[in-house]
């Protein structure tokens, strides 16, 4: 006997964290629609080059975590499951010429995302994002909008304590000569570079001030910083996405050493953490302004900013203070029958009043009345519809299993009883 398992770094969901994940879409969505960012759906897989292109091929996402297709023989495409939205959502505004919509553009997805990366905790191969994008405004403001939303979905999640991480890695005006700079500072240092930050030197030296290596630690706190580097335009863009923010009293910190992974970021950059573990390996979520990704996808340059929102992450982080699961609600009514044997009646009444949009179980083992009854004050119900002798007549028994109470209900009328009953109890 085979004994399969889920693959390495997926996990099934099983029905309480399934519930969890639910909540916090519902909360994405509910504030993806408050903000204007209408929801669409793309792919899960893409041609691989979108990513290498729209991503970089010099960043960890593509380098090492693709998540690769093998292509079969009659296609030549080299296909990659999406690691992230934003590449995807850029290509779909390019194909489907939304430069000529109104502008910005706003647009959400939600769903999983892959990345074939060492499984840990807090990182699987399977994952969910709440991914939002404002394509079509240079901003400043929208900058703070975003950001301001991203930091709301904490707050909405139950998450209270999140700390905002903000900085401006500056643009084309800017950031060559500041990476100039960067690069000599850290070729003075070369002999004190690990192997892999010393390779990343050559290929994206941004890059090693993201490095997690202990080592660099002191090297990058005395690193050049963007900050001192900024060209006007970028400096002033960045003051204003502060005092936007500062009109809303979103919390932030600047963190002159924030880069983001990717390699189409410009001017604006965030992540979000939990309070107290800033700067660490788990961000809750992060992104930016990427003004050259449209362009670089095929399209006629247009401003775009958004952010991927990790849900794993939110949960995990809720789980520790036991609020992960959503609250379900108990079925209204159970019907249960004195009869064992006749399912079919049961089966026929809760049919009845699930066409009538009330949440009913029907009861449908054939065990005795008394187990069936138990059963349904096991799943918390408000009510059980006994089903008797007095079918034949076109009446059930309605009990109220919270009062104890019981009394004769025609069938025709049952439907009715329970959707009042269930609006004065508040029940589902
Ligand atoms: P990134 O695009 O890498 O900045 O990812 C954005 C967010 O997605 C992160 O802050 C995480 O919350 C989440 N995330 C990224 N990779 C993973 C992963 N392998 N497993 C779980 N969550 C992830």
């Amino acid at each position: 006997m085979p004994s399969f398992r889920a693959p390495r770094g997926t996990r099934d969901l099983l029905p309480d964290v399934s519930s969890g994940l639910n909540r916090l879409e519902g909360v994405a969505r509910s504030l993806a629609g408050r903000y204007g960012y209408r929801e669409m759906e793309i792919p899960m897989f893409e041609q691989a080059a979108v990513f290498e292109r729209g991503i970089g091929e010099v960043t960890d996402v593509v380098e090492k975590e693709l998540f690769r297709l093998a292509p079969r023989s009659e296609e030549a495409e080299a296909w990659a499951l999406r690691p992230e939205a934003t590449a995807g959502i850029v290509r779909a505004f390019v194909q489907h010429g939304m430069h000529t919509w109104p502008q910005p553009v706003k647009l959400t997805v939600v769903g999983p995302m892959f990345r074939y990366d060492r499984p840990q905790a807090g990182r699987y191969r399977q994952f969910w994002q709440w991914d939002a994008e404002a394509i079509g405004d240079p901003g400043p403001a929208v900058d703070a909008e975003i950001v301001e939303m991203g930091y709301r979905f904490y707050l909405e999640a139950g998450l209270p304590h999140v700390q905002v991480l903000l900085n401006s890695i500056g643009d084309g005006a800017c950031r060559p000569a500041y990476l100039e700079q960067l690069t000599a500072y850290f070729r003075r240092h070369e002999g004190e570079l690990p192997e892999l930050e010393r390779r990343r030197l050559e290929t994206n030296p941004l890059r090693l001030l993201d490095s997690k290596d202990p080592a660099m630690t002191a090297l990058v706190a005395a690193a050049p910083r963007i900050g001192d580097s900024l060209c006007e335009a970028c400096a002033a863009h960045f003051a204003a996405v502060r005092a936007h923010l500062d009109a809303v009293g979103v919390p932030y910190r600047v963190e002159p050493t924030l880069v983001r992974g990717l390699d189409y970021y410009t001017r604006t950059a965030f992540e979000y953490y939990r309070s107290g573990a800033e700067g660490q390996q788990q961000a809750l979520g992060g992104g930016g302004r990427y003004d050259g990704l449209v362009e670089l996808l095929g399209g006629r340059a247009a401003p775009g900013i958004g952010f991927a929102l990790g849900l794993d992450r939110v949960l995990l982080a809720l789980e520790e203070t036991g609020s992960a699961h959503a609250v379900e609600t108990p079925p209204l009514a159970v019907v249960v029958g004195a009869d064992p044997a006749d399912t079919v009646a049961r089966f026929r009444v809760a049919s009845l009043l699930r066409a009538e949009g009330l949440c009913v179980r029907a009861e449908l083992a054939q065990r005795k009345l008394g187990r069936q009854l138990e059963t349904a004050s096991r799943d918390h119900a408000h009510f059980a519809v006994i089903i008797g002798d007095e079918l034949t007549e076109g009446h059930v028994q309605l009990k109220d299993l919270e009062a104890g109470t019981q009394r004769l209900v025609p069938l025709a009328e049952l439907a009715r009883e329970l959707a009042r009953a269930a609006k004065s109890h508040h029940h589902g």
